[in-house]
């Protein structure tokens, strides 16, 4: 075997029936079965012989197969153990191949990283379980174990630390089974600084969230009802209007930049 044989959706239910395979639906189980989007996520990611690449969520190893002829080293973390060893079989061809049958929620990413690739950067590639789509992103931008589940704004917080770029849209009939929802495949280049200058993080994540969290309230209203901003109202609606907007502006009409701004006027007005 020289080139990928999963991806072709007769193989792939062979290697279903072979193992008497059952899906598991709390897992986000959806197993890519198109060749042309498969080629698209590795050409997307520019992988390379010099490139290490973690996978989260091998499944079956169909997209494990491209990523291990196109990259020096694959780590594919699976939480399925039902899974492991149908990946012995779809990758006995592959000598690049590490499969860590854990959480990758629970998983030391960057201690991994340390040992396998010398602390080198890592492409993540992935065709993530839904369930977890926000813990796993902002994990690994934050580097310090999951991220919180509740970003509020998960677009805001990708445009934070990345550059977001739509490579395709992929339709549900790409996937076995097939989801409810269509999906897409997104890559996340890293800044090299953020685009923003932002006094205090994790203040502006606080604020973000805080006006996430009451969606029908008004920005003022959301931020002033939230004990972790703590501020009267007064400061905040002061605040809001030295944006240019008025008392019923709701938070997902903000910009990065604008929560940027309000951030940083409000962690002045908190005397740091
Ligand atoms: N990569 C495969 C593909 O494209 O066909 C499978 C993708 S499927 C959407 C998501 C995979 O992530 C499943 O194999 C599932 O068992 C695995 N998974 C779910 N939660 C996980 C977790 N917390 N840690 C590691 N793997 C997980």
């Amino acid at each position: 075997m020289s080139k990928p044989t999963l991806g072709n959706p007769q193989n792939t239910i062979e290697i279903l029936q072979k193992y008497h395979f059952n899906f598991q639906k709390k897992f986000g189980q959806n197993f890519l079965i198109d060749t042309h989007v498969l080629e698209k996520i590795i050409s997307a990611a520019g992988i390379t012989k010099d490139d290490m690449v973690l996978e989260i969520g091998p499944g079956i190893g169909t997209m494990t197969q491209y990523l291990a002829e196109a990259a020096g080293k694959v780590a594919a973390v699976e939480i399925d153990k039902n899974l492991i060893p149908i990946l012995e079989d779809t990758l006995s061809e592959y000598d690049n191949v590490m499969v860590i049958n854990d959480d990758v929620l629970k998983v030391d990413i960057r201690g991994l990283v340390e040992k396998e690739n010398g602390g080198r950067p890592v492409k993540v590639v992935a065709n993530l379980p839904y369930y977890i789509t926000t813990p796993i992103i902002m994990g690994l931008f934050e580097g310090n174990g999951p991220g919180n589940k509740d970003y509020g704004a998960l677009s805001l917080a990708v445009q934070y630390y990345a550059d977001p770029y739509i490579v395709a849209n992929v339709p549900p009939n790409c996937f076995m089974p097939r989801p409810k929802v269509g999906s897409a495949v997104i890559r996340l280049t890293r800044h090299a600084a953020p685009p923003v200058k932002v006094d205090n993080e994790k203040w502006m994540f606080d604020i973000i969230r805080a006006s996430f969290n009451q969606r029908r309230k008004t920005l003022a209203n959301g931020l002033s009802n939230s004990d972790k901003i703590d501020l009267p109202k007064d400061v905040i609606t002061e605040a809001i209007a030295k944006l240019g907007k008025g008392e019923s502006v709701r938070g997902e009409s903000l910009s990065l930049e604008e929560f940027a701004a309000l951030s940083n006027d409000l962690w002045e007005k908190k005397g740091r």
